[in-house]
């Protein structure tokens, strides 16, 4: 481990007081309109004596709103006297971008889930990333992270873990993947997992799990509702929040190779032929992307490289070569 110098984040909160507390994460960033401005960073800290801590944060990538949705919500109305241990809220991570309502930072175009560890001297991401990377995550025994589609991607409402080396770990996250009680719950591979706050999580053997709950840079009504139910019914898991976990069924998915995803080829508008949540097999054509330049061209076809269920889509009706086009997973049982 290089020898870091201290974050240049300041929490308004104490995490060791008791009761609820709202502050901010204070990072100073010097600008055009601030000369000693500062980022602030929404925090609530609510705790009542020993027990685990959670740490839930939506907000990852900043045109996602399940999460925010949900953690402001529960920052609200999480009474401690139905607390045992501590619950850390961040509801918008990357708070530049959610207040951008981009995937990514305005100010450095940091994508927050390929900057960690971080650095205390880097951009206003990284500075943030390293917060979390050294103050927050090491704190948590369980973490609990929000994604959906953003802008450019729909997804069916999962929550998800990932396969991993300590077995034991992955018991114990997908024992709250099944808490979460999302309509699909994922064993779940990533494209790229090289600065993710996911693998931080996973490599310093904390409890994590993640969701894509839709998107299209917007929220339903159903899915704030499973971001809700879940959040509360990880907590009750975890023995931090009262009361039973309300469970509802779930259809388990896994994703097993690269085989899962399929990128567009060419610029154009795409056509998707089969919905989120049909089945479909192996060469299956799953969308279609056409020419819009002039007429008479044929479409590009993406046929499925698996047999299964239609799990992500693209999600504007106009594609660029190398977009995630259409995302399959396996059913399980
Ligand atoms: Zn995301």
């Amino acid at each position: 481990m290089p020898n870091l110098r201290p974050s240049p984040i300041t929490p308004t909160v104490d995490f060791d007081a008791e009761g609820v507390q709202h502050g901010f994460l204070r990072l100073p960033y010097s600008r055009d309109d601030s000369a000693w401005g500062s980022v602030m960073i929404p925090i609530c800290v609510i705790r009542n004596g020993e027990g685990p801590t959670a740490l839930l944060t939506g907000g990852n990538h900043g045109d996602e709103y399940e999460g925010p949705l949900a953690l402001y919500d529960l920052a609200r109305t999480l009474d401690p006297k139905d607390v045992s241990g501590t619950v850390i809220i961040v509801p918008a991570m990357n708070y530049p971008a959610f207040r951008a309502g981009t995937r990514t930072s305005p100010i450095d175009k940091g994508n927050m889930n390929r900057s960690f560890p971080g650095r205390p001297d880097g951009t206003v991401t990284e500075k943030i990333a390293d917060y979390f990377q050294r103050h927050l995550l090491p704190r948590a025994d369980i973490v609990l992270d929000f994604h959906s589609g953003g802008k450019t991607l729909d997804f069916l409402p999962f929550c998800a873990a990932h396969v991993l080396p300590d077995k034991e770990q992955e018991r114990k996250a997908f024992a709250a993947v099944a808490a979460f009680s999302a309509p699909y719950s994922m064993r779940m591979i990533e494209i790229d997992t090289v600065g993710m706050y996911d693998t931080a999580a996973e490599e310093m053997g904390k409890v994590f799990v993640t969701t894509e709950l839709g998107g299209g840079g917007t929220s339903r009504a159903e899915t704030v509702r499973i971001a809700r139910r879940g959040t509360l019914n990880v907590l009750r898991h975890a023995g931090i929040v009262s009361g039973a976990v309300e469970t509802q069924p779930t259809r388990w998915l896994d994703m097993p190779s690269g085989d899962c995803f399929s990128f567009a080829e060419d610029d154009g508008m795409i056509e998707t032929v089969v919905d989120l949540g049909e089945s479909v097999e192996k060469g299956t054509v799953v969308a279609r992307i056409h020419p819009v330049g002039r007429t008479g061209g044929a479409p590009q076809e993406i046929r499925a490289k698996m047999a299964g269920v239609l799990t992500a889509r693209h999600f504007p009706g106009l594609v660029k070569a190398g977009d995630c086009a259409a995302v399959l997973a396996l059913v399980e049982g």
